[in-house]
């Protein structure tokens, strides 16, 4: 298992993933809606990983759905940075 923590650019949001493989053997794929281009994001899957999101301030974590409304992206008021998860 490999272990990767981040956090959006304030720190409010942060994220430990967990991957079962090392990180240079993904391909993350990129989204060419509006929201993940403005945002830079790209997706990856591994279904034996896990993703533990944490919030400092619950107040300042906005929730947007858009497109197809499988996903919920999380964007900090804070910094104004941006994550997915489903
Ligand atoms: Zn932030």
């Amino acid at each position: 298992m490999h272990m990767l923590n981040g956090s959006c650019h304030c720190g409010n949001v942060s994220i430990e993933l967990t991957l079962t493989g090392a990180p240079e053997h993904y391909a993350p794929r990129a989204c060419d809606c509006d929201f993940c281009t403005k945002h830079g994001a790209s997706y990856l899957s591994d279904p034996n990983g896990s993703l533990i999101i944490s919030v400092a301030e619950q107040e300042q974590l906005q929730t947007y759905r858009q497109g197809s409304k499988i996903a919920d992206m999380l964007i900090c008021c804070t910094c104004g940075d941006g994550r997915a998860t489903w």
